[in-house]
């Protein structure tokens, strides 16, 4: 497959060696490299991407999932260009009506998220909620779940994808730091905990109650591998009990496995909520909310006057709760995002039915093979994992084939399907019966010619 990879992609080979003059590896962001290089791309339109050697492609990553409605479509295109023409201009840097509009929207299917903020991606969103919950609580570390993530800063980059070998224990997970460069900020290591697994997850938390300002969690890991119902709900009860806001990251999860996310899917409801990705219509976003409690920490209110900002003179403003950016309720992208959801109102359950046959489907097939596989996922996203158990956490994932995943991969990516390997499946509205029989097709050529035993 490797020689039909080069042959295929030798355009892809060039512009991956001229942009290595400029950007480190040749990529903008590390997760965008694969062996031996990555397919650069041209163009793309619904479903479809095509490469710089006009090979072309089903999309199944989709931005990481932010593609919603597939690339490049009408309505986000129209509802920017009538933003653009109506504002005339394409940044106030001042509050403007679709700032609420929009949040209106939200709250609607995110009542949590009583008062809300908007930022420029889900970086910015899960540190701000990390921000609010320590200002709030008046402690000072965090806890996350082993296998996690929930941007790239210094607080959150630990055991997203450790090696098992420097891990711990499983119900006695150790930080593991996922980048070189964090030395400075070693005493904010999280307590890390184990997902799925509540007596381990209560002993550790109990046990550091007392310096735990939150608890995050994507409350389906990946967005393929659920919490338990009764986990999730224990961990809601918990968490109250022992003062630590519960931060529900929903950047992968929003507007996917349910138009309400996790929250609407367990009827449980998180301090704080981030959302990012979709809610942007491909265009950088995040959206931090939760308890209006919380989110006032951030009120502008100055010596006890509302308006009054103080500008970080006086001790009381001090006590508020920094939040910034240039961009932040950008005009342009708020009218994507409404676009993007208004479109879902009237597709997503069609698009979840989609996406459930696409996963019977994917796995019937490795039956018929004899390969071990399970499309696991809810709502528009799946992975497809080489095992034939269930996988409840990370440290599951890492005892199924992965070896074998990758090979898979990259063999559909011969097939003209596209997803980087190892990543999830993101389904968008533009995928339609057409892309689920040519996906099944190149599934069944690549099971059956080349690994069939
Ligand atoms: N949290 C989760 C759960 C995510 O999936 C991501 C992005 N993959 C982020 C946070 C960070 O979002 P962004 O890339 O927009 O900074």
């Amino acid at each position: 497959p490797m020689m039909k990879y080069s042959n295929r992609t030798k355009n892809s080979y060039r512009e991956m060696e001229k942009a290595a003059n400029y950007l480190p590896g040749g990529v903008t962001a590390n997760i965008k490299h694969f062996s031996p290089y990555p397919v650069v791309m041209e163009s793309a339109g619904g479903a479809w991407i095509k490469d710089v050697d006009g090979n072309q492609y089903i999309d199944y990553l989709m931005a990481y999932g932010s593609l919603a409605l597939g690339h490049g479509h009408d309505d986000i295109k129209q509802a920017m260009a009538d933003q653009l023409a109506k504002d005339g201009t394409v940044l106030f840097g001042t509050p403007h009506p679709l700032e609420y509009r929009f949040a209106e929207k939200i709250q609607a299917y995110y009542p949590s998220m009583e008062r809300l903020r908007y930022t420029n991606s889900g970086t910015e969103a899960t540190l701000l909620a990390i921000r609010l919950a320590t200002a709030y609580t008046g402690k000072k570390r965090i806890a996350k779940f082993e296998g996690h993530y929930h941007g790239g800063y210094n607080e959150v980059l630990y055991s997203i994808n450790p090696p098992l070998v420097a891990a711990g224990e499983m119900d006695d997970p150790r930080p593991v730091p996922e980048s070189s460069g964090l030395e400075m900020f070693t005493d904010q290591r999280p307590v890390i905990l184990p997902f799925n697994r509540w007596q381990a997850t209560e002993r550790l938390l109990r046990q550091h109650a007392d310096e735990l300002a939150a608890v995050i969690i994507e409350p389906v890991q990946g967005g393929f591998i659920p919490a338990e119902k009764q986990f999730i709900e224990d961990l809601r009860k918990l968490t109250a009990t022992l003062q630590i806001a519960l931060i529900f990251d929903e950047v992968k999860t929003g507007f996917r496995v349910a138009m309400g996310g996790a929250q609407e899917l367990y009827g449980v409801k998180p301090d704080l909520t981030t959302l990012g990705k979709v809610v942007g219509g491909g265009f950088p976003i995040g959206i931090v909310g939760g308890k209006e409690a919380i989110l006032n920490r951030s009120r502008p209110k100055g010596n006890g006057d509302v308006f009054d900002v103080g500008q970080g003179k006086s001790s009381a403003a001090r006590e508020i709760l920094f939040h910034s950016g240039t961009y932040n309720g950008h005009p342009t992208i708020l009218a994507a995002g409404l676009a993007a959801i208004h479109r879902l109102e009237q597709d997503f359950a069609h698009t979840v039915l989609y996406t459930e046959t696409m996963r019977k489907d994917i796995e019937a097939l490795g039956r018929k093979n004899g390969i071990p596989l399970k499309a696991v996922g809810v709502g528009t996203i799946f992975n497809v994992v080489c095992t034939e158990t269930t996988i409840r956490h990370y440290r599951d994932l890492q005892k199924t084939d992965l070896e074998l995943r990758k090979q898979i991969d990259f063999h559909l990516l011969n097939e003209g399907i596209y997803t980087k390997p190892l990543n999830r499946y993101s389904i968008s509205t533009a995928h339609g019966e057409r892309e689920l029989e040519l996906t099944l097709t190149a599934y069944e050529t690549v099971l059956k010619r080349v690994f069939k035993k």
